[in-house]
């Protein structure tokens, strides 16, 4: 069965086609500044030139329909018509305490959907506007949704509230959540599955980083706890975020730079992390690594704090399984900054860690990159949310 994969945000949308007997991409893309001038669609089939082509997309269903025309395109296109598409699997970003997995979309799932969208201000309603968007087009494809919080939703109480009034959970369902629930749960299965271990036997930890940053504690195939909380905001120092910081520096900053807490919600969001603590170098690690080698104080401060924090969850969360089995390094900079996996494999001792710097240096492989003596095994493991998410559309609507 072919499967298009949506990825909605509020201006762009990323799309695979995926056949999910071979778990080949068929094709991908990407819909850019829709609703903005200059919109911009990427296509490109699977061993076939990308096209990048400017044109209108006042809307989310523009946006659909051309993505469309690009698959089923006679020249480039790699389906003869729609009808080969035998479902879509959409992610969406927060699906609260309702939803522990993927669902087929019904009206009722859009409602309850639509009753995160306070959860998720930015992420869910584009979600939503795309998946409504795909409906009005393929009324007949079975849609499923694929949430980034379910895999979390098993983490224990004590690991989800807030040291805060219990009646803010009863009223608003204030608690963590957790996000990147679709990477963690691939990657952590995948390791074992490449290990040749049963998934239930291991107490797994995944170090999902990238512009965005999360770890998880996976014990028995199950989540435990994981870094991000009601919002992706918490937990490790991001690219442009800050993760984790004492609450009350957000009233001492509104004070004394007179901000209201919109500003200084977008100072923790977009000017904060990496970013801001190399002094507006960079959020972007192959900067901060050329930066580093050069000995440029803030790339060196950055590179430093960024790797430091990873190193303190992984030991909480050896605290919360008591032990590990292997760690897995994933996303955009757990797979392609070795320099990163050495700077925070240096704090793991402890755990009997001793990397293979040459299997450390490689890339774009599933593969273990600590010696065969060592104690803990520490991997490297590409994610493929998209691949992910279509396994699990397969698995719904077979
Ligand atoms: P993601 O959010 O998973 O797509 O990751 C994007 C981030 O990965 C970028 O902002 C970079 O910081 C990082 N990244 C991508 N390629 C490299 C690379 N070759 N070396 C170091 N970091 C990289």
């Amino acid at each position: 069965m072919k499967i298009l994969v949506i990825n909605c945000g509020s201006s762009s949308l990323k799309f695979q086609l995926i056949d999910s007997e071979t778990e080949q991409c068929l094709a991908k893309g990407l819909c850019e500044r829709i609703g903005i001038d200059g919109s911009m669609i990427t296509y490109a089939p699977e061993g076939g030139e990308k096209e990048k082509n400017v044109t209108p997309m006042p809307d989310h269903t523009e946006a659909i329909r051309l993505v469309l025309e690009a698959l089923t395109n006679p020249r480039t296109g790699v389906v003869g018509s729609l009808d080969e598409i035998g479902a879509v699997g959409h992610r969406v970003v927060h699906g609260g305490e309702k939803f522990a997995e993927s669902v087929v979309i019904d009206s009722e799932v859009l409602a309850a959907v639509e009753e995160c969208n306070d959860l998720a201000p930015l992420h869910n309603p584009a979600n939503l506007i795309g998946i409504n968007a795909c409906r009005k087009l393929m009324p007949d494809t079975p849609m499923v949704a694929v949430f980034d919080t379910a895999f979390h939703q098993t983490m224990p109480e004590k690991a989800y509230m807030y040291g805060l009034p219990y009646e803010y959970y009863q009223k608003y369902k204030i608690r963590r959540y957790g996000f990147h629930g679709t990477s963690h749960s691939y990657v952590s299965k995948r390791a074992a599955d490449v290990l040749g271990k049963a998934y239930d036997d291991l107490k797994i930890i995944v170090c999902h980083l990238g512009n965005g940053a999360s770890i998880s504690a996976v014990e028995k195939g199950r989540c435990v706890d994981t870094s991000m909380g009601l919002t992706p905001l918490e937990g490790l120092m991001m690219g442009t975020r800050s993760g984790d910081i004492d609450p009350a520096i957000m009233e001492f900053l509104a004070h004394k730079e007179g901000k209201d807490i919109d500003k200084i919600m977008e100072v923790l969001n977009k000017k904060s992390g990496v970013l801001g603590l190399s002094d507006n170098l960079s959020s972007d690690f192959r900067d901060l690594e050329a930066g580093y080698h050069e000995g440029d104080a803030n790339a060196v401060r950055a590179m430093e704090a960024f790797c430091y924090r990873v190193a303190k969850y992984i030991g909480s969360f050896v605290a919360a399984m008591n032990g590990v089995d292997v760690i897995c390094f994933t996303a955009g900079v757990g797979e392609n900054a070795p320099i990163v996996r050495t700077f925070v494999c240096g704090y793991l001792g402890y755990l009997g860690v001793e990397l293979d710097q040459e299997a450390n240096g490689k890339r774009g492989e599933d593969i273990v990159i600590t010696t065969p003596g060592s104690r803990t095994t520490v991997m490297v493991i590409p994610t493929n949310e998209e691949l992910a998410i279509a396994r699990e559309t397969v698995r719904l609507v077979k």
